[in-house]
């Protein structure tokens, strides 16, 4: 049996009484690992640079192996703006090339420039007029019921790509569960996380990190999911919720 393991933080009261969120964090783990990284979970939510969580919810959910889908990683590759309006402008050449409209781009990069707290999940977007899709308010859809499927494997793999820091191994698990959504054009970043200010734009066309997209020390970051005109909402937010997803290091070949 696998176990599902999410984990999600706030200070000043749960989420659902207005606290702030501070941290969140989704594992699929076996039976043997589940008291390791439930600990590792709560000491993130101690310690996180946005803030001593008061509030910890930690859920552990079984998983039938077979219902998992193994999904090959996204193709990471970096472009380097000096500042945040050229890498705004990158992100919304990236996403165009994905097909999203510019008036969705700009719509989906106002939305996460003017949030005045971090959301707990992610804002569905209409990849074509910009217009709010899941009715989820603050809280957004989080994506759950992920992880990496070989982990020592995948850590080689991405220092391969010169890459070696949490945040872009979470994100590329995020983002490749979230690029296979049927209806899904293409999805936008940046970190909540004050001291990291590379973003990204992914698609099924591969995961472009985006430097300097956020001015250090902004404690506020976001998601947004472009979706296709005429996509089944529900059917999607079902998928990022519900569906088991590991991710596999993609063919070299
Ligand atoms: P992070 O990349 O962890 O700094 O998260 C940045 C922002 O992305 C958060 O403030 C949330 O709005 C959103 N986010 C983080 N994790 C998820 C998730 N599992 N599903 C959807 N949105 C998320």
């Amino acid at each position: 049996m696998l176990y599902s393991v999410r984990m999600r933080a706030a200070q000043g009261g749960a989420h659902e009484q207005g606290g702030t969120h501070i941290s969140g964090a989704e594992r699929i783990v076996c039976r043997e690992e589940l008291a390791a990284v439930t600990a590792a979970m709560q000491e993130r939510a101690l310690t996180h640079s946005r803030g001593q969580a008061d509030f910890i919810n930690i859920k552990v959910e079984a998983i039938a192996p077979e219902t998992v889908h193994y999904l090959a990683a996204l193709r990471p590759l970096t472009r380097t703006a000096p500042e945040l309006g050229a890498s705004r402008a990158l992100a919304q050449a990236e996403l165009y090339q994905a097909g999203v409209s510019p008036a969705a781009s700009q719509a989906g990069l106002k939305a996460l420039a003017e949030l005045s707290d971090s959301m707990r999940g992610a804002m569905l977007l209409c990849a074509q007029t910009g217009r709010r899709l899941d009715g989820r308010g603050n809280r957004g859809v989080r994506v759950s019921r992920m992880d990496i499927s070989e982990q020592d494997e995948f850590t080689v793999w991405l220092l391969k790509q010169g890459l070696s820091n949490i945040h872009t191994r979470e994100a590329l698990v995020l983002a490749t569960k979230v690029a296979a959504a049927e209806g899904v054009v293409a999805e936008v970043c940046w970190s909540d996380d004050p001291d990291y200010t590379t973003g990204y734009v992914a698609s099924k066309a591969g995961y472009v990190r985006l430097p300097n997209i956020k001015p250090l020390g902004l404690p506020q970051g976001g998601r947004v999911f472009f979706i296709a005109p005429d996509s089944d909402i529900a059917a999607i937010i079902s998928y990022l919720e519900q569906q088991p997803v590991l991710v596999t290091v993609p063919d070299e070949r």
